[in-house]
Protein backbone atom coordinates (compact mmCIF):
# COMPACT_ATOMS: atom_id res chain seq x y z
CA UNK A 1 0.00 0.00 0.00
CA UNK A 2 0.87 3.12 -0.63
CA UNK A 3 2.41 5.47 1.82
CA UNK A 4 2.00 9.34 1.75
CA UNK A 5 4.94 11.36 2.81
CA UNK A 6 7.35 14.14 1.53
CA UNK A 7 11.05 14.67 1.06
CA UNK A 8 10.34 18.11 2.27
CA UNK A 9 7.59 19.82 3.85
CA UNK A 10 5.52 20.98 1.67
CA UNK A 11 3.92 23.36 4.34
CA UNK A 12 7.01 25.51 3.67
CA UNK A 13 5.28 26.73 0.85
CA UNK A 14 1.90 27.56 1.85
CA UNK A 15 2.54 30.58 4.40
CA UNK A 16 -0.61 30.69 5.54
CA UNK A 17 -0.02 27.21 7.10
CA UNK A 18 3.51 27.84 8.26
CA UNK A 19 2.51 26.59 12.02
CA UNK A 20 2.13 23.16 10.27
CA UNK A 21 6.04 22.96 9.98
CA UNK A 22 7.27 22.87 13.35
CA UNK A 23 4.57 20.01 13.95
CA UNK A 24 6.27 18.30 10.68
CA UNK A 25 10.04 18.11 11.85
CA UNK A 26 9.20 14.31 13.25
CA UNK A 27 8.76 13.29 9.84
CA UNK A 28 11.20 14.95 7.87
CA UNK A 29 13.72 12.56 8.12
CA UNK A 30 11.70 10.47 5.47
CA UNK A 31 13.02 13.31 3.41
CA UNK A 32 15.94 11.43 3.06
CA UNK A 33 14.16 8.48 1.32
CA UNK A 34 16.86 8.18 -1.54
CA UNK A 35 14.72 8.17 -4.43
CA UNK A 36 13.96 11.40 -5.82
CA UNK A 37 16.69 13.39 -4.05
CA UNK A 38 19.24 12.76 -6.81
CA UNK A 39 21.52 15.84 -8.24
CA UNK A 40 18.95 17.19 -9.27
CA UNK A 41 18.86 20.29 -6.59
CA UNK A 42 21.52 22.04 -8.38
CA UNK A 43 20.99 25.49 -9.44
CA UNK A 44 17.15 25.30 -7.58
CA UNK A 45 16.42 28.17 -5.10
CA UNK A 46 17.84 27.69 -1.67
CA UNK A 47 13.94 28.18 -0.52
CA UNK A 48 12.65 25.84 -2.88
CA UNK A 49 10.87 22.36 -1.42
CA UNK A 50 10.67 19.13 -2.97
CA UNK A 51 8.03 16.51 -2.24
CA UNK A 52 8.44 13.28 -1.16
CA UNK A 53 8.03 10.16 -3.49
CA UNK A 54 4.85 8.11 -1.65
CA UNK A 55 4.57 4.75 -0.87
CA UNK A 56 3.20 3.39 -4.02
CA UNK A 57 3.99 0.04 -5.56
CA UNK A 58 5.60 0.09 -8.59
CA UNK A 59 3.42 0.23 -11.60
CA UNK A 60 3.94 -3.50 -12.59
CA UNK A 61 1.88 -4.26 -9.26
CA UNK A 62 -0.34 -1.48 -9.37
CA UNK A 63 -1.55 -2.38 -12.91
CA UNK A 64 -2.08 -6.25 -12.12
CA UNK A 65 -3.84 -5.53 -8.88
CA UNK A 66 -6.31 -2.94 -11.22
CA UNK A 67 -6.79 -5.86 -13.75
CA UNK A 68 -7.48 -8.15 -10.91
CA UNK A 69 -9.86 -5.26 -9.60
CA UNK A 70 -11.54 -5.25 -13.11
CA UNK A 71 -11.76 -9.25 -13.55
CA UNK A 72 -13.34 -8.98 -10.43
CA UNK A 73 -15.64 -6.39 -9.53
CA UNK A 74 -15.63 -2.48 -8.12
CA UNK A 75 -17.23 -3.54 -5.74
CA UNK A 76 -14.79 -6.40 -4.33
CA UNK A 77 -14.91 -5.92 -0.38
CA UNK A 78 -11.89 -4.91 1.50
CA UNK A 79 -11.14 -4.55 5.11
CA UNK A 80 -9.08 -2.44 7.19
CA UNK A 81 -7.78 -5.68 8.21
CA UNK A 82 -8.48 -7.55 5.18
CA UNK A 83 -10.32 -10.47 6.82
CA UNK A 84 -10.54 -12.07 3.08
CA UNK A 85 -6.31 -11.84 2.55
CA UNK A 86 -5.42 -12.76 6.01
CA UNK A 87 -2.93 -16.04 7.14
CA UNK A 88 -4.39 -18.77 9.21
CA UNK A 89 -4.54 -18.07 13.00
CA UNK A 90 -1.09 -20.01 14.49
CA UNK A 91 0.59 -20.01 10.48
CA UNK A 92 4.34 -19.59 10.28
CA UNK A 93 4.65 -17.16 7.96
CA UNK A 94 8.13 -17.42 6.26
CA UNK A 95 10.53 -13.69 5.64
CA UNK A 96 13.06 -13.85 3.20
CA UNK A 97 15.59 -11.22 2.08
CA UNK A 98 17.26 -9.74 -1.03
CA UNK A 99 20.47 -7.74 0.07
CA UNK A 100 21.11 -6.17 3.07
CA UNK A 101 23.05 -7.70 5.94
CA UNK A 102 22.93 -10.34 8.83
CA UNK A 103 23.21 -6.64 11.23
CA UNK A 104 20.32 -5.36 9.29
CA UNK A 105 18.09 -8.62 9.00
CA UNK A 106 18.19 -8.98 13.22
CA UNK A 107 17.16 -5.24 13.52
CA UNK A 108 14.21 -5.56 11.49
CA UNK A 109 13.41 -9.03 12.12
CA UNK A 110 13.53 -8.17 15.74
CA UNK A 111 11.78 -4.86 15.51
CA UNK A 112 8.65 -6.41 13.47
CA UNK A 113 8.33 -9.57 15.70
CA UNK A 114 6.50 -7.27 18.03
CA UNK A 115 3.02 -7.73 15.65
CA UNK A 116 3.31 -11.63 16.79
CA UNK A 117 3.70 -10.42 20.70
CA UNK A 118 -0.70 -9.68 19.85
CA UNK A 119 -1.40 -11.43 16.57
CA UNK A 120 -0.95 -15.14 17.11
CA UNK A 121 1.49 -15.80 14.18
CA UNK A 122 4.83 -16.63 13.66
CA UNK A 123 7.60 -14.88 12.07
CA UNK A 124 10.14 -16.95 10.68
CA UNK A 125 13.11 -15.90 9.07
CA UNK A 126 15.25 -18.99 8.57
CA UNK A 127 17.78 -17.74 10.58
CA UNK A 128 18.11 -20.72 13.23
CA UNK A 129 20.55 -22.02 11.41
CA UNK A 130 24.70 -20.60 10.87
CA UNK A 131 24.10 -19.70 7.72
CA UNK A 132 22.00 -16.39 8.44
CA UNK A 133 18.68 -15.64 7.27
CA UNK A 134 16.85 -16.75 4.36
CA UNK A 135 16.92 -15.36 0.98
CA UNK A 136 15.38 -15.33 -2.13
CA UNK A 137 16.39 -14.30 -5.64
CA UNK A 138 14.37 -12.89 -8.96
CA UNK A 139 15.26 -16.42 -10.36
CA UNK A 140 13.27 -18.52 -8.15
CA UNK A 141 10.68 -20.13 -9.51
CA UNK A 142 8.70 -20.91 -6.33
CA UNK A 143 7.94 -18.86 -3.38
CA UNK A 144 10.91 -18.87 -1.38
CA UNK A 145 8.76 -17.34 1.63
CA UNK A 146 5.78 -15.44 1.88
CA UNK A 147 7.62 -12.18 2.65
CA UNK A 148 9.94 -11.31 0.39
CA UNK A 149 11.99 -8.26 1.36
CA UNK A 150 13.77 -6.00 -0.87
CA UNK A 151 15.75 -2.80 -0.34
CA UNK A 152 16.22 -2.06 -3.91
CA UNK A 153 12.63 -0.92 -5.41
CA UNK A 154 11.60 2.88 -4.92
CA UNK A 155 10.10 3.49 -2.06
CA UNK A 156 8.26 1.60 0.97
CA UNK A 157 5.50 -0.55 -0.06
CA UNK A 158 4.24 -3.85 0.96
CA UNK A 159 1.59 -6.34 -0.43
CA UNK A 160 -1.57 -7.08 1.75
CA UNK A 161 -1.15 -10.40 3.59
CA UNK A 162 -1.69 -13.17 1.06
CA UNK A 163 -1.75 -10.94 -1.74
CA UNK A 164 2.10 -11.67 -0.72
CA UNK A 165 2.05 -15.11 -2.51
CA UNK A 166 -1.01 -14.68 -4.93
CA UNK A 167 0.36 -15.06 -8.63
CA UNK A 168 -2.41 -12.54 -10.16
CA UNK A 169 -0.51 -9.70 -8.65
CA UNK A 170 3.49 -11.13 -7.75
CA UNK A 171 5.41 -14.03 -8.26
CA UNK A 172 8.38 -16.15 -6.67
CA UNK A 173 10.85 -13.87 -8.11
CA UNK A 174 9.21 -10.95 -6.91
CA UNK A 175 9.31 -9.12 -4.14
CA UNK A 176 6.49 -8.46 -1.72
CA UNK A 177 7.66 -5.81 0.80
CA UNK A 178 10.14 -2.96 -0.36
CA UNK A 179 12.09 -0.59 2.10
CA UNK A 180 13.86 1.35 0.05
CA UNK A 181 17.47 2.03 0.84
CA UNK A 182 17.73 0.58 4.15
CA UNK A 183 20.43 -1.50 3.40
CA UNK A 184 22.70 1.61 2.54
CA UNK A 185 21.27 4.12 5.43
CA UNK A 186 18.63 3.55 8.02
CA UNK A 187 15.85 6.11 8.49
CA UNK A 188 15.34 7.77 11.59
CA UNK A 189 11.59 6.43 11.69
CA UNK A 190 12.63 2.93 10.27
CA UNK A 191 11.28 0.89 13.06
CA UNK A 192 7.84 3.19 12.50
CA UNK A 193 8.27 2.37 8.48
CA UNK A 194 8.74 -1.58 8.70
CA UNK A 195 5.99 -2.13 11.85
CA UNK A 196 3.56 -0.25 8.69
CA UNK A 197 4.56 -2.14 6.30
CA UNK A 198 4.81 -5.69 8.15
CA UNK A 199 1.22 -4.23 9.02
CA UNK A 200 0.36 -4.66 5.74
CA UNK A 201 2.06 -7.69 4.98
CA UNK A 202 -0.53 -9.50 7.81
CA UNK A 203 -3.42 -8.03 6.59
CA UNK A 204 -3.76 -4.52 7.53
CA UNK A 205 -5.43 -1.94 5.39
CA UNK A 206 -4.18 1.70 5.71
CA UNK A 207 -6.09 3.22 8.42
CA UNK A 208 -6.88 6.25 7.08
CA UNK A 209 -9.00 5.29 4.42
CA UNK A 210 -11.62 3.46 7.36
CA UNK A 211 -14.85 3.45 6.25
CA UNK A 212 -15.69 4.76 9.69
CA UNK A 213 -12.93 7.52 9.25
CA UNK A 214 -13.47 10.94 8.55
CA UNK A 215 -10.36 11.76 6.61
CA UNK A 216 -12.01 14.82 4.68
CA UNK A 217 -8.82 15.28 2.10
CA UNK A 218 -8.76 18.20 0.08
CA UNK A 219 -8.92 16.41 -3.48
CA UNK A 220 -10.02 19.40 -5.25
CA UNK A 221 -7.74 22.69 -5.82
CA UNK A 222 -9.12 25.74 -4.13
CA UNK A 223 -11.92 27.46 -6.52
CA UNK A 224 -9.83 28.91 -9.23
CA UNK A 225 -6.54 27.62 -8.80
CA UNK A 226 -4.21 28.56 -11.86
CA UNK A 227 -2.40 25.68 -12.24
CA UNK A 228 1.65 26.98 -10.97
CA UNK A 229 4.74 24.89 -10.49
CA UNK A 230 7.73 25.25 -9.04
CA UNK A 231 11.27 24.54 -10.67
CA UNK A 232 11.34 21.04 -9.36
CA UNK A 233 7.80 21.36 -11.68
CA UNK A 234 5.59 20.53 -8.57
CA UNK A 235 2.03 21.83 -8.29
CA UNK A 236 1.87 24.96 -5.44
CA UNK A 237 0.13 27.31 -4.59
CA UNK A 238 -0.91 30.35 -7.02
CA UNK A 239 0.16 33.93 -6.85
CA UNK A 240 -2.74 34.58 -5.02
CA UNK A 241 -2.27 31.93 -2.66
CA UNK A 242 -4.73 29.68 -3.89
CA UNK A 243 -4.02 25.91 -3.02
CA UNK A 244 -3.53 22.79 -5.52
CA UNK A 245 -5.62 20.41 -4.71
CA UNK A 246 -4.40 16.17 -3.91
CA UNK A 247 -5.52 15.01 -7.48
CA UNK A 248 -3.21 18.33 -8.45
CA UNK A 249 -0.43 17.92 -6.20
CA UNK A 250 -0.07 14.15 -6.21
CA UNK A 251 -0.84 14.34 -10.28
CA UNK A 252 2.96 16.30 -10.65
CA UNK A 253 6.03 15.52 -9.61
CA UNK A 254 7.49 13.70 -8.05
CA UNK A 255 4.17 11.16 -7.61
CA UNK A 256 2.85 11.80 -11.18
CA UNK A 257 -0.36 9.58 -9.94
CA UNK A 258 -3.67 9.65 -12.19
CA UNK A 259 -6.41 10.38 -10.05
CA UNK A 260 -7.33 6.48 -9.36
CA UNK A 261 -4.28 5.79 -8.22
CA UNK A 262 -5.06 8.81 -6.11
CA UNK A 263 -8.39 7.51 -4.72
CA UNK A 264 -6.75 4.03 -4.69
CA UNK A 265 -4.58 4.91 -1.61
CA UNK A 266 -6.67 7.98 -0.03
CA UNK A 267 -10.49 7.55 -0.95
CA UNK A 268 -12.25 6.00 2.13
CA UNK A 269 -12.97 2.19 1.37
CA UNK A 270 -16.73 1.48 1.00
CA UNK A 271 -18.57 0.04 4.11
CA UNK A 272 -19.39 -4.10 4.09
CA UNK A 273 -20.49 -6.34 7.08
CA UNK A 274 -17.41 -8.18 6.26
CA UNK A 275 -14.97 -5.81 7.39
CA UNK A 276 -13.31 -6.55 10.72
CA UNK A 277 -12.92 -2.88 11.96
CA UNK A 278 -12.13 -0.75 15.01
CA UNK A 279 -13.45 2.66 15.51
CA UNK A 280 -11.34 4.83 13.55
CA UNK A 281 -8.05 5.16 15.42
CA UNK A 282 -5.85 8.28 14.11
CA UNK A 283 -3.04 6.88 16.18
CA UNK A 284 -2.98 3.69 14.13
CA UNK A 285 0.85 2.94 13.03
CA UNK A 286 -1.16 2.32 9.55
CA UNK A 287 -2.33 6.06 9.56
CA UNK A 288 0.93 7.92 7.90
CA UNK A 289 0.83 11.59 8.47
CA UNK A 290 -0.61 13.53 6.44
CA UNK A 291 -0.28 18.01 6.60
CA UNK A 292 -3.25 19.77 7.82
CA UNK A 293 -3.38 21.60 4.34
CA UNK A 294 -4.03 18.09 2.92
CA UNK A 295 -7.41 18.38 4.86
CA UNK A 296 -10.58 20.54 4.15
CA UNK A 297 -10.79 21.44 7.86
CA UNK A 298 -6.90 21.59 8.30
CA UNK A 299 -5.29 20.90 11.78
CA UNK A 300 -9.88 20.61 12.74
CA UNK A 301 -9.58 17.35 10.79
CA UNK A 302 -10.42 14.45 12.87
CA UNK A 303 -7.84 12.46 11.04
CA UNK A 304 -4.92 15.17 11.53
CA UNK A 305 -2.06 14.61 14.55
CA UNK A 306 0.29 17.02 14.78
CA UNK A 307 3.35 14.09 14.62
CA UNK A 308 3.73 10.86 13.15
CA UNK A 309 2.50 7.90 14.79
CA UNK A 310 5.68 6.05 15.39
CA UNK A 311 4.57 2.98 17.58
CA UNK A 312 1.66 0.48 17.40
CA UNK A 313 -1.62 1.64 18.76
CA UNK A 314 -3.80 -0.02 21.96
CA UNK A 315 -6.13 -0.67 18.69
CA UNK A 316 -3.31 -1.94 16.33
CA UNK A 317 -2.28 -4.55 18.98
CA UNK A 318 -6.04 -5.33 19.89
CA UNK A 319 -6.67 -5.49 15.94
CA UNK A 320 -4.33 -7.95 15.10
CA UNK A 321 -4.92 -10.23 18.27
CA UNK A 322 -8.80 -10.56 17.01
CA UNK A 323 -7.72 -11.33 13.68
CA UNK A 324 -5.27 -13.59 14.76
CA UNK A 325 -6.67 -14.77 17.65
CA UNK A 326 -5.56 -17.73 20.19
CA UNK A 327 -8.53 -19.87 22.11
CA UNK A 328 -9.90 -22.41 19.86
CA UNK A 329 -13.05 -20.81 20.40
CA UNK A 330 -11.40 -17.64 18.57
CA UNK A 331 -10.11 -19.28 15.85
CA UNK A 332 -13.35 -20.78 15.21
CA UNK A 333 -15.50 -17.60 15.01
CA UNK A 334 -12.36 -15.86 13.15
CA UNK A 335 -12.54 -17.97 10.54
CA UNK A 336 -16.59 -17.64 10.28
CA UNK A 337 -15.79 -14.05 9.63
CA UNK A 338 -13.39 -14.96 6.99
CA UNK A 339 -15.48 -17.73 5.25
CA UNK A 340 -18.35 -14.51 5.25
CA UNK A 341 -15.32 -12.14 3.88
CA UNK A 342 -14.64 -14.74 0.85
CA UNK A 343 -18.22 -15.56 0.46
CA UNK A 344 -18.83 -11.86 -0.07
CA UNK A 345 -15.25 -11.22 -2.52
CA UNK A 346 -17.25 -14.46 -4.85
CA UNK A 347 -20.40 -12.99 -4.47
CA UNK A 348 -18.57 -10.37 -6.05
CA UNK A 349 -16.87 -11.60 -8.41
CA UNK A 350 -19.59 -13.52 -10.05
CA UNK A 351 -22.43 -10.45 -9.54
CA UNK A 352 -21.41 -8.05 -11.29
CA UNK A 353 -18.62 -7.57 -13.77
CA UNK A 354 -18.08 -3.98 -14.44
ZN1 LIG B 1 1.02 1.83 3.82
Amino acid sequence: MKRPAFRKPIALLLPSLAVAVAAFASAQDRQTAPDNAGGQHNGKQANEVKLRVMEGYPNRIQARIERRKRSSSRLLPRFIINVSKRWEPGQTVKIAFKGGDDTLHTKIAENVREWTDYANLKFDFGNSGSSGYRTWSPSDTSFKADIRVSFDQPGFFSLVGTDSIDTDVTAPGEESLNLQGFDRRLPSDWKAVSLHEFGHAIGFEHEHQSPVGQCDFRFDDDPGYRPTRDSFDQFIPDSRGRRPGLYTLLGGPPNNWPQAVVDFNLKQLPESHAYDIGPFDKDSIMKYFFESFMFVSGTSSPCFTDSENLVLSSQDKAGAAKVYPKTKADISAASQLRARALEDVSKAKSGHDQ
